[in-house]
């Protein structure tokens, strides 16, 4: 627990519902969440960085990466009212073509095959991050303060205490439930006493946008090299030029030689290991890299605390199914707030705890896919490699395996996750009347 002073002396404490630590893609989207409801709760949103679309600072869960959204995104951001707004600019994925460098095994799945119009859509974290913070802006109930950080927090009688700090901001929260959502490093989490376990992948992902020659047709490629795994998802175009977005997994070392080789060199060295499938490589983009880590938070939910987003787990991208698992949580997490909002207590530890128990499997299955396909694909023994290459060939061959793959990567195959959008939206037209 932080040994601060719990509350700035001489500031007033304001009295809130929920206080969100941390605006990013899930706290923005928790706050949206438990604003439909329309239970007239008064909800602060603290960020540590400018909350305006506009801002130059940007926000680092709104930088430059784009995100694979599943199907049971879709159905969370579709009730949000968002999707018309998002969709504009997003890609389908229509088809996934997974393959392993070297090796015969591939295989391809369809969106139609699945009877859906996509596997899933690609959206630019700038562009979420401005349609996400412009409903911030209009959502009945939410204040947002920002730039600003948790100085101190303090559990108190029937709630949280927290002593904000920053710029410009100088203030006491006293909050019925407080959301901890300020990322894998959260400091709110630390302050709270509550540990975390880290695995270090020893991977670090590299990030940009490559220009192409020729349409991806909605293909997403995920591609196992002995380097990594890599992932090129499709972007929707600009200004008549094609665009993957590359997600590439490499070892420290060479991720400090890829950021700064030159463009032609860094272009040079992607093709020779992804191939010619979406023809010759045009432009790069801006590099970005990230540090790879498994954290899970040892507790998730105390009495009128809860841990969500990468503040309770933060997975490897390979797969791309952090924001998708942490938005199933959030509408569950939601929907369970308001079917005991007449009961007086707010975070009530028995609501939180029924929440965890509604996604600990889908929590555990997809924390065990992201950490299971780099490991799989990571060793290159012969007997390792020969069995994922003859797991790749029948997962090509026998249409019911791709069937059920297809649907635990689009977030299907998780305990009733689109129902969980369906049975949220209801709770928030009867609250609508
Ligand atoms: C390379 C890469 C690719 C990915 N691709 C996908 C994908 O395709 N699909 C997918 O589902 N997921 C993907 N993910 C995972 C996804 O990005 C995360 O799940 C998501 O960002 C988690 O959001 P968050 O809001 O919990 O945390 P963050 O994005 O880390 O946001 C935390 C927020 O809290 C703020 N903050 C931090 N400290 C404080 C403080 N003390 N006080 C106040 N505010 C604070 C930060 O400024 C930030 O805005 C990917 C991740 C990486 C690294």
């Amino acid at each position: 627990m932080s040994q601060n002073p719990p509350t700035e002396p001489n500031v007033p404490v304001q009295d809130v519902d929920i206080a969100i630590v941390g605006g990013g893609m899930v706290g923005a989207s928790l706050a949206l969440l438990l604003s439909s409801l329309n239970l007239g709760w008064r909800i602060n949103v603290i960020e540590a960085f400018p909350m305006t679309p506009a801002s130059g600072d940007l926000q680092p869960s709104f930088d430059a990466r784009s995100t694979a959204l599943s199907h049971s995104s879709r159905e969370v951001l579709e009730m949000l009212g968002l999707w018309s707004t998002l969709s504009p600019r997003l890609a389908e994925i229509k088809e996934v073509h997974v393959s392993d460098r070297g090796h015969i095994g591939n295989t391809r799945l369809h969106a139609a095959e699945q009877n859906l119009p996509a596997l899933g859509y690609v959206v630019e974290n700038q562009w979420l991050g401005s349609v996400l913070m412009e409903a911030l802006q209009q959502a009945p109930g939410i204040d947002i303060t920002a730039p600003a950080q948790v100085a101190s927090v303090k559990p108190i009688r029937g709630g949280v205490q927290l002593s904000l700090s920053g710029s410009e901001v100088s203030a006491n929260l006293q909050a019925k439930l407080l959301v901890v959502a300020d990322g894998a490093q959260s400091r709110t989490r630390d302050m709270l006493g509550i540990d975390a376990t880290t695995r270090d992948y020893g991977q670090v992902a590299l990030v940009t946008n490559i220009s192409l020659q020729q349409d991806h047709h909605g293909v997403a490629y995920e591609r196992f090299t002995d380097s990594g795994p890599m992932a090129m998802l499709p972007l929707q175009p600009v200004e008549n030029e094609y665009r993957s977005a590359l997600v590439w997994t490499l070892p420290p070392e060479r991720v400090a030689e890829m950021m700064e080789a030159s463009d032609e060199v860094f272009l040079a060295e992607l093709q020779d290991r992804f191939g010619h499938r979406l023809g010759q490589f045009q432009r790069v983009g801006t590099r970005h890299s990230y540090p790879i880590r498994l954290i899970t938070s040892n507790e998730q939910v105390r009495s009128h605390v809860v841990v969500v987003g990468n503040a309770a787990h933060s997975l490897h991208p390979v797969a791309g199914q952090g924001f998708n698992l942490a938005l199933r949580d959030v509408a569950v997490l939601a929907n369970e707030l308001a079917i005991s909002a007449s009961n007086d207590d707010l975070g009530q530890l028995s609501v939180l705890q029924d929440y965890l128990k509604q996604q600990q499997a889908d929590q555990k299955q997809t924390i065990l896919l992201s950490d299971l396909l780099p490991k799989v694909f990571g060793i290159d023994s012969s007997p390792v490699a020969l069995a994922r290459n003859l797991g790749l060939l029948a997962l090509d061959m026998v249409p019911l395996l791709r069937h059920q793959f297809a649907r635990l990567g689009m977030g299907l195959e998780t305990r009733g996750a689109p129902q969980v959008a369906k049975r949220t939206s209801a709770v928030g037209r009867q609250n609508n009347g």
